[in-house]
């Protein structure tokens, strides 16, 4: 499938991603909308998301996204990426009105919710799986630079094992462009807030370890939210830190959304596949990288994850 050949007669198209985008999120929506703009100069393309963390303010057009959606609009072609359509959140109502619903996603968990549906587990992350839709010959270097911050996020700057050969051909074609990948790593990736860093020093802090120290866990109160005065998207990177503790094979991080509501991010060093148990409680993800929101006590909730995560172990021992 190219892209080019979806929309040839479309009119209008629109772009979204998943509710409190990452940056293959970002990344992808932003390097398909920029593509389609070059590509279809008389058509009206739109792009729906979450207001992305101001790391992402280097990609060209960023402030085109538009966070809030029309009731009634209808488009020719609707383009639902690195997501179902369970986490299009405000933008649902319209995917499902369109003519055309195209899903290109990477993740396992994800059966597909579009007319065509293009979900490529094996792919580093949705922008990789983007950049082989296209026409090479009609991408350029603001293009490349978004498709770009997608691969470094998603396969954290190419160390995760999702980084397959093809992985590294892609981002060699996409650094011939010229841009200065060095700082979009850097600025996108690595560089943290002084309140970023010492929220999550808290976090390391008083994280607890369980199952043998095979586990590890911590959580961020909405009281420790206020009093550092961050964001969710500030807690970005707190699992990954927790999972590299020597020993651990799964990281459990939680963030209080709401009374008695938890978003949980695990990791899973290979033995125990998150995907799985995320899905068990309404999320989903990759085999190492999965996330749910959950209800109940912090306590509660790392019981029945722990449950979950002993019975895989258990094939181990
Ligand atoms: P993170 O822990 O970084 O938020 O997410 C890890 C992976 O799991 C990402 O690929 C993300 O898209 C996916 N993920 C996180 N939370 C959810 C969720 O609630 N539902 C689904 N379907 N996927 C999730
Ligand atoms: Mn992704």
């Amino acid at each position: 499938m190219r892209i080019i050949d979806e929309v040839k007669d479309a009119k209008t198209i629109a772009i979204s991603g998943h509710i409190r985008p990452d940056g293959d999120c970002v990344g992808s929506v932003m390097g398909l909308y920029l593509y389609l703009q070059k590509e279809l100069p008389g058509a009206q393309i739109d792009v729906y998301l979450e207001k992305p963390s101001a790391i992402f303010d280097c990609i060209s057009h960023i402030g085109d996204i538009k966070t809030k959606c029309p009731a009634d609009k209808v488009y020719d072609v609707y383009f639902a990426l690195d997501c179902n359509d369970e986490r299009l959140g405000d933008a649902l109502p319209l995917y499902e009105k369109a003519g055309k619903k195209v899903n290109i996603d990477h993740h396992v968990s994800n059966t597909g919710c579009g007319d065509i549906n293009i979900i490529e587990p094996q792919r580093s992350s949705t922008s990789e799986l983007l950049y082989e839709l296209l026409d090479p010959d009609r991408i350029d270097e603001e293009i490349a630079k978004a498709i770009y911050i997608g691969i470094i996020h998603d396969t954290g700057v190419f160390k995760y094992s999702n980084t397959s050969p093809r992985t590294l051909q892609v981002a060699a074609e996409l650094i011939r462009f010229g841009f200065d990948f060095p700082a979009l790593i850097e600025k996108t990736f690595y560089e943290k807030t002084y309140v970023q860093t010492q929220i999550m020093g808290r976090a390391v802090l008083e994280s607890v370890r369980f199952m043998e120290e095979q586990c590890i866990v911590s959580m961020v109160s909405r009281r420790m939210m206020e009093f550092y005065q961050v964001e969710p998207k500030d807690l970005d990177g707190i699992v990954n830190q927790l999972q590299v503790v020597s020993g651990v094979e799964c990281a459990i991080f939680m963030y209080e959304t709401g009374t008695l509501e938890y978003k949980v991010s695990m990791r899973s060093a290979g033995k125990v596949d998150v995907a799985a148990i995320a899905v068990k409680f309404g999320g989903g993800g990759h085999v190492r990288a999965a996330g749910c929101t959950m209800n109940g006590t912090y306590h509660d909730n790392i019981n029945n994850l722990s449950i979950e995560i002993a019975e895989q172990l258990k094939n181990y021992v």
